[in-house]
């Protein structure tokens, strides 16, 4: 995260408050620095020196009622501002390091704008009616003159000022318009950046799918609306074989890649309302709304067959031969937790690995829990 002006701002003017406070100290006598103290003039008759620095310099102590007073004040004010600077200082620091405060500074900007941009089209609307009514008033007036002329100039007069009204009105209806369009097009255009940013959120930087606290959202959600409508729900967990031997012997990059691959595999075999999450590291998980571990079953099948018969290879360099990943797969029972189905998965899939790995493994017990 970049530090704003306002940060800077503020990490300025607790530097400032720190330098006054050793300024503040250094003349309260607290330091033997006669020549810093030497610049501030008020009240230098009436120090006097006190002893001895540890260099031999003098150590001066000032008398003067009132520059005590300022000193004390001074040094109050350094050690609020101190505290009061760090906590925010801390977090401004904290949330760099995290880097995590982007995205949220994002939204905030973009909802600032949307509700700028929404202000815009309230006044608009507000101008072009407050535009009727005036319209509306030059309309009565040139009736009434005209109701009450009789000279051909006069009705002339009266017709002029109409289609000069009028005119007018046509104006500036058109200038409301072409403003409430461009406040449209900058709202569609913030409405597309706001979804991207809100994707970002829920998206795995490296693999695209999605994030281990979507995944958590989705599946609470998708649990309960399973259970109240009396729907299947099942849960696959996924996990690649031997993954640190690839990073080991090929690096991390290539790690990557599979990775990717792995990811792109999955999502390739289950529907839009499937969810293919990246549960953490090299594990995976896929949330099958309305489908049964029977169901489930064979597209974890699928996903593992067309997984271990791909050909890796580095280019320029040796093969790296076959890549296999292991899968557990279970069915949401009634009156069963979203925490409890993952553990069941989960432990399906340490059953495929504990048996060779490159298996898919069903929990069949759909007794109430
Ligand atoms: P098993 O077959 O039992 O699952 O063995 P494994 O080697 O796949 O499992 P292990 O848990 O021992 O190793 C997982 C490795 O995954 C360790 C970690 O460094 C690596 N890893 C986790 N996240 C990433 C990543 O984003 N990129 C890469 N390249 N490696 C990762
Ligand atoms: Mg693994
Ligand atoms: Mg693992």
């Amino acid at each position: 995260m970049k530090l704003d002006s306002r940060r800077w701002a503020l990490v300025a003017g607790v530097a400032l408050v720190v330098a006054a406070g050793v300024f503040a100290l250094i003349r309260a006598g607290f330091f033997a620095a006669p020549d810093l103290a030497s610049l501030w003039t008020w009240s230098l008759d009436n120090w006097e020196t006190a002893g001895v620095g540890l260099s031999g310099e003098p150590v001066r102590v000032a008398h003067e009622p009132l520059a005590l007073i300022r000193n004390l004040a001074l040094i109050t004010v350094s050690f609020i501002g101190v505290l009061l600077g760090t906590p925010r200082l801390v977090e401004i620091v904290t949330r760099s390091g995290r880097g995590g405060g982007a995205v949220g500074e994002d939204f905030v900007k973009m909802r600032r704008l949307i509700d700028g941009e929404l202000g815009t089209i309230l006044s608009l609307v507000r101008a072009h009616l407050d535009s009727n009514k005036t319209y509306s008033a030059a309309l009565v007036k040139g009736h009434r003159d005209l109701a009450a002329t009789s000279s051909p100039d006069q009705i002339r007069a009266a017709i002029v000022l109409l289609i000069a009204e009028n005119q007018k009105m046509l104006r500036e209806t058109e200038e409301h318009q072409r403003r409430l369009e461009d406040s449209q097009r900058l709202i569609t255009q913030l409405r597309a950046e706001l979804a991207e940013t809100q994707e970002l959120n829920v998206r795995d930087s490296l693999t695209q799918v999605f994030t281990r606290g979507h995944f958590d959202e989705t599946l609470a959600r998708e649990a309960k609306a399973a259970a109240a409508a009396d729907r299947a729900l099942s849960l696959i967990m996924a996990d690649i074989d031997h993954f640190k031997k690839i990073n080991d012997g090929h690096g991390h990059l290539i790690g990557d890649e599979v990775l990717k691959n792995f990811a792109r595999t999955m999502s390739k075999h289950v529907e839009e309302k499937d969810t293919v999450a990246r549960y953490g590291g090299e594990e995976f998980a896929i949330i099958m709304p309305s489908v049964s571990f029977i169901e489930a079953k064979a597209t974890a099948e699928r996903i593992r067959a067309e997984f271990e018969t791909k050909k890796w290879a580095i280019k320029g360099g040796a093969p790296i031969g076959r890549i296999t990943a292991s899968f557990g797969v279970a069915q949401l029972a009634p009156r069963e937790s979203a925490e409890s189905l993952i553990q069941r998965a989960d432990a399906k899939l340490y059953v495929s690995k504990s048996r060779g790995r490159n298996l898919v493994t069903v929990d069949a017990d759909l007794s109430s829990r």
